[in-house]
């Protein structure tokens, strides 16, 4: 297939790009660097099944010759109000990358005859009343609130998508993720693996929020990857959850992390970051492995173990 991805420059999209490429796929990818990084994708210069375009998929996008697949994966993703990266200091980019980026990709999609797969992500079920959150959940979000823009754009992004699929007959599939981990995160997006791994590898206390009560599923890069592109390659339409299902108190992730890194600076409780942070989150898988037949393969230790050596050389501490 030729397979476009916007936001390739990303976390989660390059190594999209290096999964798919290594499928034997060509694929083109699409960045305009507002949170992605060109270090993501500069081991790909040269290889020709791999071509790059440094667009905002906010305007109208097109590509030369034909496009078999089309994954949306362009968008800020932290919400930590303290990162420049972060969605609540790029509120109006997010909501352009989610509504008008979506409706450019799905245009194309419906223009190519393409598969198309949205990433969704598991802030579209809010603070959740229901636990763990099944895909049926319809969730619990404030569109007024500070995680809003991030929340409502991905909830926009999944009916539109779902209104070209019912109503253009698009090929489309919408992908819920959940807290991701791995090699080429943005140790400065200030979300909790970056800034705990970081703060473990740098021998300083870890900075739990608020009391650390509140849980998280955290998944390894490499088995979301591969939950997507299984995705990818079905027939299905409505949302699929992808992410691990072991879920875990903040302040029990960040003593994991202390144990694996051997740090001995201990924990620092600060502020809580607000009071919209979810205070509970943990997907149910059933959907993924009922009809991918997937499930998440790399446990806490190893997936940490497999992200350090990245962050040391981020550090230059290696
Ligand atoms: N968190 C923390 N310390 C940090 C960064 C994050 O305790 O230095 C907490 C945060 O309050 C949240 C959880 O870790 O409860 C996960 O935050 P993250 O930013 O990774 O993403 P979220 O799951 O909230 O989208």
């Amino acid at each position: 297939m030729r397979i476009l991805i916007t936001g390739a420059a990303g976390f989660l999209g390059s190594h999209l790009c290096d999964h798919l490429l290594n499928d034997g796929h060509e694929v083109i990818g699409m960045d305009n660097f507002i949170t992605g990084s060109p270090d993501n994708i500069a081991h790909l210069a040269g290889n020709e099944k791999f071509s790059f375009y440094r667009r905002d998929v906010s305007n109208y996008i097109f590509v030369p010759g034909t496009v078999d697949a089309i994954l949306h994966f362009a968008s800020p993703a932290s919400p930590n109000p303290l990162s420049k990266s972060g969605y609540f200091n790029l509120p109006i980019q997010t909501m352009k990358a989610g509504a008008l980026g979506t409706h450019n990709c799905l245009g194309l999609a419906r223009a190519q005859n393409a598969r198309f797969l949205i990433a969704s992500t598991s802030e579209i079920y809010g603070d959740p009343l229901v636990h763990p959150q099944t895909e049926d959940y319809a969730g619990n979000v404030d569109p007024v609130g500070t995680r809003a823009v991030y929340d409502e754009a991905k909830r926009f992004a999944e009916s539109l998508t779902m209104a070209y699929h019912r109503f253009h007959n698009v090929n489309t599939s919408i992908v819920r993720i959940f807290n991701t981990y791995g090699p080429r995160m943005d140790l400065e997006d200030g979300r909790a693996l970056p800034n705990l791994l970081k703060q473990a590898l740098l021998g300083q206390p870890l900075t739990v929020y608020g009391d650390g009560a509140q849980t998280r599923s955290f998944c390894f890069v490499d088995d979301l990857v591969n939950g997507i592109v299984k995705l990818l390659y079905s027939e299905e339409h409505f949302p699929v959850n992808i992410g691990n299902p072991i879920e875990m108190t903040i302040l029990q992730f960040a003593e994991a992390i202390n144990k694996i890194t051997g740090n001995k600076a201990g924990i620092t409780y600060v502020d809580a970051r607000s009071a919209r942070d979810p205070q509970r989150r943990q997907p149910d898988i059933t959907r993924a492995h009922d009809l991918l037949n997937w499930e998440p393969k790399v446990d806490l230790e190893e997936g940490i173990r497999r992200t350090i050596p990245f962050f040391k050389q981020k550090l230059g501490t290696t």
